[in-house]
């Protein structure tokens, strides 16, 4: 099969060629657990106040200050939240109210429990008496027609509490992506099987299916095609039904490297293939009707890295995330690191806060094939072709992870 190849890309453009195919997902109404972490794709209102009365914001006594002569009080009864006063509070009576109650009628102010003192049925204040004080309003926060929710905001556990908060059983927020993975190889073996001799594990589909719930998707998983060029296509072909597809290794030059091919005979266009960096050269990007599909290296470091740099903010534009790339962080380098290849290398490094800054050290070894160089690590530095950057200098670091750029992994206050 012959068709035009593109020519080497630089990261950004490999990025931008795959973000430019991708949009975001149509909106459905999940129960609201389920919208945790998701986004919101319609803006939410408020359909009444909050607070919808007039309450108590102490444990206290609740009288009105309009008729008080300074005296003690009568208490005339106790109102607990969830309960509502009926009748008269009279002038030199005062209602034993706990926190969330709603203020009886004619009653202005909450005197705290601290601040009083009780002899029988008595209750005398012991400070000050400010009118209105230790009342919440009703509407003071939110009045009801008010938005409260953009689309687009991300539902973190405080939105998913002000939408319990306004009565919303459910949230409309836009789907997951739903991501096809394939394996390619004929070395390949299902974990959880005996291995044979000379082959090895497919820990792509598992760290590449880790990836995707990690952004917010639905992993699903098709198997292993093997080298064979027919399964590899209908694997693909299958695929399609997906929001996107993702395939590991058979994406470089040899004679079993099917993926290219697989992608012209299903009418697919490359938008590139390989990238200059290292590792992860032999990366494809493409579209196959209106399904994209990444095509990661074969080697498991250069599959989670090329993942990191090309699906992760794929998936996140998908689910309607606004920021779709990693924190980063500036960190003083604690070693020299010399590139003296021709590639940008994506180096795996460990940043640790230590002395008021953050300082990265490489996790050693960086063959494309060591998944240790990985999971030793959590940050990823963009060291430049030809370039030595001294030990002592500030550089900046891609996070992987949740680390974010302040207080990163340390406990606060
Ligand atoms: P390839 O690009 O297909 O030649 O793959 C490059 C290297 O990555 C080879 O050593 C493969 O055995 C290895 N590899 C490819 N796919 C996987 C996988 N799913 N899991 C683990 N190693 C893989
Ligand atoms: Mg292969």
């Amino acid at each position: 099969m012959h068709y035009e190849t593109p020519s080497m890309v630089s990261i950004t453009e490999a990025r931008e060629l795959i973000l430019n195919r991708v949009a975001t997902l149509p909106a459905e109404d999940v129960p609201l657990l389920d919208a945790a972490g998701r986004v919101l794709a319609s803006h939410v209102t408020a359909p009444f106040d909050i607070p919808t009365a007039d309450n108590s914001a102490m444990d206290g006594y609740a009288f009105a200050t309009a008729a008080w002569t300074g005296k003690p009080l009568r208490t005339c009864g106790t109102l607990p939240a969830g309960e509502v006063w009926r009748g008269p509070v009279a002038a030199g009576e005062a209602v034993r109210i706990m926190t969330g109650a709603p203020l009886p009628a004619g009653c202005d102010t909450v005197v705290p429990l601290e601040e009083t003192v009780t002899e029988g049925d008595a209750v005398r204040f012991t400070g000050e008496v400010t009118a209105g004080s230790h009342v919440r309003r009703r509407g003071e926060e939110i009045r009801a027609g008010e938005r409260v929710l953009l689309a687009g905001a991300l539902l973190r556990p405080q939105e998913i509490a002000l939408l319990a908060s306004l009565g919303n059983g459910t949230a409309t927020v836009f789907r997951r992506p739903r991501v096809a993975i394939i394996a390619t190889g004929d070395e390949l073996q299902e974990p959880g099987s005996h291995v044979q001799t000379g082959r090895i594990f497919d820990c792509n589909s598992s760290g590449i299916a880790a990836q995707v719930m990690e952004a917010g998707g639905v992993p699903l998983r098709l198997g292993i095609a093997g080298d064979d060029a027919e399964r590899t296509r209908e694997m693909i072909r299958r695929g399609l039904d997906a929001d996107l597809v993702i395939t590991s290794g058979g994406v470089s030059v040899g004679d079993r490297d099917h993926v290219k091919d697989a992608i012209g005979q299903l009418g697919g266009k490359l938008l590139f293939w390989r990238v200059n960096m290292k590792p992860g050269k032999p990366v494809a990007g493409a579209l196959i009707g209106r399904t994209p599909l990444v095509a990661l290296p074969g080697n498991p470091v250069a599959a989670l890295v090329a993942g990191e740099l090309f699906v992760r903010p794929a998936l996140l534009r998908m689910a309607g995330h606004r920021r779709i790339f990693r924190p980063r962080v500036t960190a003083i380098l604690d070693q020299e690191i010399y590139n003296r290849g021709s590639r940008p290398h994506l180096v795996r490094c460990i940043v640790e806060y230590r002395d008021g800054c953050y300082h990265a050290v490489t996790t050693g070894e960086q063959g494309s094939a060591r998944l240790t160089s990985l999971t030793t690590g959590n940050a990823i530095l963009h060291s430049p072709p030809g370039t030595r950057i001294p030990a002592g200098t500030a550089v900046e670091l891609g996070m992987l992870g949740r680390g974010t750029a302040a207080g990163w992994e340390t406990p606060w206050p």
